[in-house]
């Protein structure tokens, strides 16, 4: 028989189990435990003292139950007891977590019973979500738990933690807020936490040991990382403290993104996965697995146990920890079904929650594009984002090329590429897709699909990037760059999105070397940390983009819904004799809204859309809610600058 048919019956024996209690679920009087192993033999529960060592309190063996799964009942009150499966599939018998374990020992290893009502901290239960009116109100802030407070310049006490970010009033030696406080005076409305799930690349029993590592290698899914936590050996503390940390950014009216990483896991021979379903989890070819994430194996999204894993685990992080959106890494691996069913049962609890991913992969997969949810697949998901990477290089130049220039940094001929970014890559009138190659015409839908952004934590920041593609320009000309695509971003239509410590001139330089890291997942925290100290350096800086950020919120036409709107009330200048330069208004009820970029060197003059009086918000190296000056008739624009003026219709 053909291989591939062989699998696909292999596939088809296997029972589909569609009730919500796998893994243990705990009263005070007994422990229920689940596990979906249809093809095992035999299956036990290990109960144990500890999450480690030769603590052994006794093997209880399960009975197969309905579609594939097997059940066990265990008398008494299991809270923080901990827990394995004992599996034997083909006369192997291999001991794994519970892959719907909801609390875990140190490393991962042994899955622990937890009363989760228990780990909620003081306040937790009047907790409620964050959300923005509208999507496109959201302007996105990627921290990692560990890089936001682990410097020493943080003064924060429970560094590189998730208590971290509970602490209130810590400054930097300057006397600058620093940690929560310093992401609430910026004023960026969520944060996107690097992953934070329980990874496996940090050995959690020596944490006294420096480790550093992203953590895009996903052990447990339904678990804090235990690194990040105060004692990663008692499975409830990191629970506790994840929640807590949740708390005080919703006090500080922060919503909380997680970045989750579906795509893979850590490898596959120690995966729980595979250990209680061998070869179920993972795609396949003719060679064997296959690896679209570049990181070893590629998850089967597709499969209906895989799908419903990945949809339980979103709603539960959503219900149990309040998480208010999800960023999925490599979403253009995972299947367009499953995002469309993440999409329906996050709307059960809100349709406030945000879902959007990178619309790639990191390699082939066996499963067409067209059935992933690639970002040129984004319109037929529905109202999950894709990340653009067409603003991304078109503003700040290539990823792939460090000495690549884009249109703020000086590149030539971007004038329709920037009109593409500007429109949210929904349709316009004025953008020619025909010319416009990067992508295949409008990929989105509505911009509250599209993701803007020129730094995240992937590749060079965007500071080191100006370094290095215009490294003979002086410091003046790329601090300008770098306001230039940071105004490019907020005011783009879309969801803005950002690295922290963008706005600061973040860097990550490698230790010793004079080089520069892009993929820094695994270089020390020196390269990695937030060093608040840059806050003096990038004083003004810092200052133009919170007052961005205040500008934008003040201002609808910068937050437009719907298409449709997109093609009415924006129009673009076409009058324009100077190259790079873009001008554009928005029309909406109350304002006309002027927005220009001059990437030139020299400054440029530019005809006002309207007569009457404009006043300006943004220009040269200034940004906010307070008029600058008032312009009437044309104006002149700095070198390297973007120029925002309004008019108020009323009055
Ligand atoms: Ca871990």
């Amino acid at each position: 028989m053909e291989r591939a048919r062989e699998k696909e019956l292999y596939m088809e024996k296997f029972l589909t189990y569609s009730g919500n209690d796998l893994g243990a679920v705990y009263t005070a009087e007994e422990t229920s435990f689940r596990l979906w192993a249809p093809s095992a033999e035999s299956v036990s529960i290990c109960l144990y003292k500890q999450g480690d060592g030769d603590c052994k309190i006794s093997t209880e063996q399960m009975k197969r139950d309905v579609d594939g799964t097997w059940t066990l009942r265990v008398q008494g009150d299991l809270d923080r007891t901990y827990y394995t499966c004992l599996v034997t599939c083909d006369g192997r018998t291999r001991e794994s977590q519970d892959p719907y374990a909801r609390a875990v020992g140190v490393n991962g290893v042994r899955s622990m019973v937890v009363d989760l009502a228990k780990t909620d901290p003081d306040g937790f239960d009047l907790d409620r979500h964050v959300f923005v009116k509208n999507p496109t109100d959201a302007i996105l802030y990627e921290i990692s738990v560990s890089d936001m407070t682990r410097d020493r310049s943080s003064g924060v006490k429970n560094a590189g933690k998730y208590l971290g970010f509970t602490e209130k009033g810590t400054k930097s030696n300057e006397g600058f807020a620093t940690g929560l406080d310093y992401i609430r005076e910026l004023g960026v409305t969520h944060v996107q936490l690097m992953p934070s799930f329980d990874f496996g690349s940090i050995d959690e029993a020596h944490l006294e040991t420096e480790q550093y590592n992203w953590g895009y290698d996903p052990v447990n899914y339904n678990v804090p990382e235990g690194s990040y936590s105060t004692d990663p050996f008692h499975g409830e503390v990191r629970i506790r403290e994840f929640k807590q940390m949740v708390l005080a950014f919703h006090e500080a009216g922060i919503g909380v993104i997680m970045d989750v990483v579906f795509n893979h896991t850590y490898d596959i021979e120690h995966s729980c996965f595979q250990k209680c379903v061998p070869d179920y989890y993972y795609r396949r070819d003719e060679s064997g697995f296959t690896d679209a994430s570049a990181c070893g194996n590629e998850v089967a999204s597709e499969k209906p146990m895989v799908r419903k894993y990945i949809v339980d685990s979103v709603t539960y992080w959503a219900k149990e920890y309040h998480i208010d959106g999800f960023r999925f890494d490599l979403m253009g691996i995972l299947d367009i079904e499953t995002m469309k069913e993440v999409r329906k049962a996050l709307d059960e609890i809100s349709p406030d929650i945000l879902v959007y991913g990178e619309g790639w992969t990191g390699g082939q997969s066996p499963i067409p594009d067209k059935l992933r949810a690639m970002k040129s697949n984004v319109k037929r998901i529905g109202r999950v984002g894709a990340f653009s990477d067409d603003i991304r290089d078109n503003t700040r130049g290539s990823v792939f090329y460090d000495y690549e220039t884009g249109f703020a940094s000086g590149k030539q001929n971007l004038e329709n590429a920037v009109r593409y970014s500007a429109v949210g890559a929904c349709f316009h009138p004025q953008v020619d897709y025909e010319e416009y190659s990067y992508s295949n015409g409008a990929w989105a839908n509505v911009p509250s699909e599209v993701v803007n952004y020129v730094s995240c934590h992937d590749n060079m920041t965007l500071w080191d990037k100006l370094a290095v593609s215009c490294r003979e320009k002086s410091r003046e000309t790329r601090l300008a760059m770098n306001r230039l695509c940071a105004a490019m971003v907020l005011t783009a239509q879309g969801i803005p999105f950002f690295l922290a410590g963008e706005e600061m001139g973040r860097s990550k330089p490698i230790e010793g070397s004079g080089q520069l890291s892009g993929n820094s997942y695994n270089l020390p925290p020196y390269t990695n940390n937030i060093r608040y100290e840059n806050r003096s350096e990038f004083a003004d800086l810092f200052d133009y983009y919170k007052g961005l950020i205040a500008f934008r919120k003040a201002h609808k036409g910068l937050r437009l819904g719907k298409a449709e709107e997109i093609k009415k009330n924006i129009r673009f200048a076409e009058s324009l004799t100077e190259k790079n330069v873009v001008a554009f208004t928005i029309d909406t009820e109350e304002e006309i809204l002027l927005i220009a970029y001059n990437a030139n060197e020299d400054s440029v003059k530019i005809e006002l859309p309207a007569d009457g009086m404009f006043q300006v918000y943004v220009e040269n190296d200034k940004a906010g809610t307070s008029c600058l000056r008032s312009v009437a008739g044309s104006v002149r624009m700095d070198a390297v600058s973007c120029f925002i003026a309004v008019r108020k219709k009323s009055a």
